[in-house]
């Protein structure tokens, strides 16, 4: 299947960073891009900062969303945000399962599962981040690694929630550490991952947009957007740089 049919995307995830006014700057940035059909711009943002991306860019074509959903829809879960109620903020995205949520708060694959639930449930687009750790790499396990996280998935809520999700394949050890994962690496990954997804439905599979994630930069983006099976990227540091994160929606 070409890439072509497969929508784009570059998302940005600014983790636990901003202000107002820093905020304001970037999603004015964000604001002066060139959209084209068929590829996303999209930032997530933490969860205090979403009525002011809701202001800024409710009228425009760039998207936004949270980083994390709950598990939960409601109830007694002191300090939880809900799918449901980022969705009232007019979010369209959530990141579920970014390794900074697996690997420091604990979110285990069933939790993660049930948060791809709770946000297609919401309306929302769930972005599923998957990826191994530099020791499951060099144990040669990275594809037992990211089977399992989607098998999590598909096993909670079905390969039919794919259908309108994204999955962004982050290894661990490029997160953050300027080490990218190369081009040949990457697109790897991404075979192997469309292939595991097209086990339980080939549809889905084929048109199942993957992004990289890991070190992107303007500088790489290019060549890593060019490999067959990778549409896009989800951007953590240089998302906070807005010539970089122009840079890399150039690229895409
Ligand atoms: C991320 O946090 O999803 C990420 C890819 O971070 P960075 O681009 O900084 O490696």
């Amino acid at each position: 299947m070409p890439k072509e049919i497969r929508q784009r995307f570059v998302v940005g995830n600014w983790k636990l960073n901003g202000n107002l006014a820093a905020n304001a700057a970037l999603l004015d940035a964000c604001l002066s891009a060139e959209t084209h059909p068929g590829k996303v711009l999209g930032v997530c943002a933490p969860f205090p900062y979403l009525g002011q991306l809701q202001l800024a860019l409710a009228k425009s074509e760039v998207r936004y969303g949270a980083q994390d959903v709950s598990r939960f829809d409601k109830g007694a879960f002191t300090g939880e945000v809900s799918a449901s109620m980022v969705a009232e903020f007019g979010c369209q995205l959530a990141l579920v399962g970014h390794s900074e949520r697996r690997a420091l708060f604990g979110d285990s694959d069933e939790a993660v599962a049930e948060k791809f639930g709770r946000a297609k449930q919401a309306g929302l687009t769930p972005i599923l981040c998957v990826g191994e750790t530099l020791a499951e790499r060099e144990a040669g396990i990275t594809e037992v690694v990211v089977a399992r996280q989607v098998t999590a998935v598909v096993q909670k809520v079905g390969v039919e929630a794919l259908a309108g999700a994204v999955l962004a394949y982050e290894p661990v050890w490029a997160i953050g550490t300027g080490r990218t994962a190369s081009p040949a690496q990457a697109q790897e990954v991404h075979v192997f991952l469309r292939g595991f997804v097209a086990k339980h439905s080939v549809e889905i599979g084929s048109t199942l947009p993957i992004l990289y994630g890991g070190s992107v930069k303007k500088s790489n983006a290019a060549e890593l957007f060019g490999q067959p099976d990778i549409d896009g990227g989800l951007i953590g540091g240089a998302s906070l740089v807005a010539d970089e994160f122009l840079g890399i929606w150039q690229a895409l």
